[in-house]
């Protein structure tokens, strides 16, 4: 199993919420594909294996015009060996996707829509600076599945400064009535340098209430594992047989090869990265040194990664796979972390495997950073 991330890095506007690598000016677009291209052809040999995801995100990949993806398409499946099943998923938001454009997406490779809709509620997409109504949202799904999108995921996000339970619940209740494959929900975070933290260092807003956070989370869940959703990742959840495999595959540490500028890219080992600048990224694909620095992870890295991408999904810890990677030492050390949370029913060993309880989803990242080693 390995895969291809792609990162677009416009975007029409920028989010308050929002700390990626995005331009709003699309004036070099074009060459900006030609580089992404260059570059696929230059790292073919990185992935010799089956491609099995091709992964379109950003910024805002529905900012790509037919002739850009008709590009890309050809780069790739002239020089990459892609499974005939492969899951081509597109990030898209609900402004771009008019019926012109989701017919020519449906024309495409693409079998996965991935919309960022964030919210059902049109003062809270409003205070996002997102670009859509709750109406545009809702209806632009529907026109997707009438074109013959059957893998569809939607993104939300919750405690937002003055979110009550009542207003999650009725964006729950418009996300439910969708019918869509996928959602994928995150809590707000106050990324440094972003509008909304800004907004919250000078006072203008407060974060919500901790425990109204927790109920958001606890609503969340039932919610849709009553609608036969699975709660799959800590974030994620999917229809029997719906889950996103490219994300899947990274929580199991596949390999993958990330073109365009801030895109990562991890070889089984090893991670690098794309400088986070378009003009750097371009000028340096085509004097063919391009900019990209390597992380060689130590063995506690390592560890560390295993733990943090294992626990966060429904299939958790192997603990003979840990033992085999790992050593003794490691086992031994996350066993016996992993005592006082398996007696607090916050983690539960199911045969050779160790998992998050309901309970323990809740302080996830607590019981995580205890288990990483330092
Ligand atoms: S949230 Fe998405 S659309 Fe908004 S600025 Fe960030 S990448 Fe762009």
């Amino acid at each position: 199993m390995a895969g291809i991330y792609i990162h677009i890095p416009y975007c029409k506007t920028r989010c308050t919420y929002c700390d990626f690598y995005t331009i709003t000016n699309e004036s070099q677009i074009d060459a900006f594909v030609d580089a992404l291209c260059k570059e696929g052809v230059m790292r073919k040999d990185e992935l010799p294996e089956t491609v099995h995801t091709i992964y379109f995100g950003g910024g805002t990949p529905s900012r790509l015009h037919q002739h850009h993806f008709e590009q890309i398409f050809h780069t790739l499946y002239n020089q990459y060996d892609i499974d005939a099943e492969v899951e081509i998923t597109v990030e898209a938001n609900p402004d771009d996707l008019t019926d012109e454009y989701i017919g020519m997406l449906a024309a495409l490779p693409v079998n996965r829509l991935s919309i960022g809709i964030q919210s059902f509620d049109d003062e809270e997409l409003r205070f996002l600076r997102r670009r859509h109504s709750a109406q545009q949202a809702f209806d632009v799904v529907t026109k997707c599945q009438e074109k013959g999108f059957n893998n569809i995921s939607i993104d939300l996000m919750y405690g937002l400064p003055n979110q009550t339970l009542e207003r999650w619940d009725k964006n729950l209740d418009q996300a439910i009535a969708l019918h869509v494959q996928h959602i994928s929900a995150y809590h707000l975070i106050y990324e440094e340098k972003t509008k909304m933290y800004s907004l919250l260092k000078a006072g203008k807003i407060k974060q919500v209430d901790e425990a109204i956070s927790t109920a958001m989370f606890s609503m969340l869940i039932d919610r849709l594992t009553s609608d036969d959703f699975i709660h799959y990742e800590i974030s994620a959840f999917g229809k029997e047989g719906c889950f996103s495999r490219h994300n899947t595959s990274y929580w199991h540490n596949k390999k993958y090869v990330g073109l365009g500028p801030a895109a990562h890219s991890y070889d089984g080992e090893n991670r690098s990265f794309n400088i986070a600048s378009l003009n750097r990224y371009i000028k340096g694909i085509e004097s063919t040194s391009p900019e990209r620095s390597h992380e060689q992870l130590s063995q506690n890295e390592k560890y560390n990664e295993f733990i943090l991408t294992g626990l966060r999904t429904m299939w958790g810890i192997n603990l003979t796979e840990l033992r085999n990677k790992f050593g003794e030492l490691y086992y031994e050390f996350c066993i016996q972390i992993a005592q006082k949370y398996l007696d607090q029913k916050l983690l539960l060993k199911d045969e050779d495997t160790l998992k998050l309880t309901r309970e323990g989803i809740f302080i996830s990242d607590g019981i995580m950073t205890d288990l990483m080693r330092v």
